[in-house]
Formats: structure tokens, sequence, C-alpha cells
């Protein structure tokens, strides 16, 4: 099992949970997207991932908070970046249930993460709530390339990542010249628009994730929580391509 986005460090008993997914195999990305979640999952990561059970994170700035980001948290972010070589970067994006998207402020954010990924080469995860396409255009800004070839190469990072993702299938032929990955939630089969434009995505383009980030359930149950999610969403993908 591989949940891609998954918020360890907004979990309760983070330590415990984190060495039971490590001992069942549920191998993960721990998504950070604040400064305080840097913190805690750099110190998971130190902590638990090993060389024969490692597991990923991301470091980045959400557009809940972007509005109130100062110069230094961007720089910040990069030191985190610059200390793990494997790490993501996001989630990043743009959300118009938070300040700053009608003013622009998300989206400067969002570029400078975005540039940030290419610069250091890292993959980017993407959270949108919103406009799409707006998302695409900025990606572009930031100097992320569509290929013009029909069928778009694999290529690897800077990767943009749409995590929980929410589009259509218009979004989807947009956004794979970009070399742009999808990652599923169950959410992601509630919208007519969104499941009929699942099966337009490459099999090798796509994951699933539970973009869990809080419980009262206890470690054991948690874990056996987060396996059956991850596996309906799986479920719901097959079911979705017959
Ligand atoms: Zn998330």
């Amino acid at each position: 099992m591989f949940d891609f986005h998954i918020h360890l460090a907004r979990l309760p008993h983070k330590k415990q949970l984190t060495q039971l997914l490590l001992n069942k195999n549920y191998a993960f990305i721990a998504v950070a997207c604040e400064p305080w979640e840097w913190d805690e999952v750099s110190q998971l990561k130190k902590e638990f991932s090993t060389e024969i059970k490692p597991f990923r994170c991301t470091y980045g700035i959400h557009p809940m908070i972007a509005a109130k980001v100062k110069t230094e948290t961007l720089a910040d972010l990069r030191h985190f970046l610059q200390e793990d070589k494997h790490a993501m970067v996001g989630e990043a994006g743009i959300d118009k249930r938070y300040p700053g998207y009608e003013d622009g402020t998300q989206d400067l954010i969002f570029i400078e993460q975005a540039k940030l990924a290419l610069e250091l080469q890292r993959d980017l995860q993407i959270h949108c709530v919103g406009d799409y396409m707006r998302v695409l255009k900025l990606l572009e800004k930031a100097g992320f390339k569509a290929s013009q070839e029909l069928n778009a190469p694999s290529r690897e990072a800077p990767r943009p990542i749409f995590h929980r993702f929410g589009g259509d299938a218009n979004f989807v032929k947009k956004a794979i010249p970009f070399g742009a990955f999808f990652s599923l939630h169950e959410d992601s089969f509630r919208k007519k628009s969104t499941a009929d434009a699942i099966p337009l995505i490459p099999e090798n383009k796509v994951f699933f994730e539970t973009d869990a980030d809080k419980s009262f359930l206890e470690p054991d149950e948690l874990a056996e929580e987060l396996e059956n999610r991850l596996e309906s969403v799986r479920a719901a993908y097959a079911k979705s391509r017959e």
C-alpha cells in the first residue's frame, strides 16, 4: 500500500502510529504544509525512517496560510528542502475558501514554491479548491512547460502532482503534457465531472491517498482504518476502469 498524501503530524499518537505503519509496510508520503508541521515531520523522519523502511516527506506552504506568510518563511522552507534531498515541495496551491484567493496573494506564494520545485528539481504536491486552469497558468508563469508531443514523455522531477484530485476531463487533457500525476482520494469519485475524468488518466500517473489529518482512534484502530480507506480508493479506481 502506498498513501501518497498523509498528514502524519496532525494525527494522534504520531510516533506510535508512524512505527506501526512502517511495521505494516504501509508506505506513505508525510505531508507538512505549515512551519510547525515541518519541524514535527522532519523529527519523525529522523527518528523512524530507515534505509530498509524509508518514508518520504513533502514540505510546503498551504494556501490557507498564504496571506500570513513572511519572507523568512520561504527561506525556512528552502532550508528544510535542502536538508532532505528526497523531499517534495508542497502541498502548495490555491483555495477559494481562504484569504488571498481573490487578491492574488495565494498565487504569489504558490509561484514561489513552484519555482523552488524547479530550481531544486523536486516534485510539487498541489492543492486546488477553485479554478484548476488557473493553477496551470501559474505553473507556466513559474517556468513549468507543457510538452508539445501528444503523449507526454515520462519525465523526472519536477512534476506537478494534483493531490485529492477534483478537476474535470478538460483539465486532465491540459495537465498531462506538463508530466502531471494525479493523486486520488475517496472524494475524487464524488463529483461526476471528476469521476468521468479519472479513466482518461494514464494508469502510471495515478496514485492513491487518504489525506488523513485528524482522528480520535487509537493507533491500532487508526492504522487499520487508514488501510481500509486507501483500499476503498483503490477499489473505486479499479471499478471506474471496468
Ligand atoms: Zn493535505
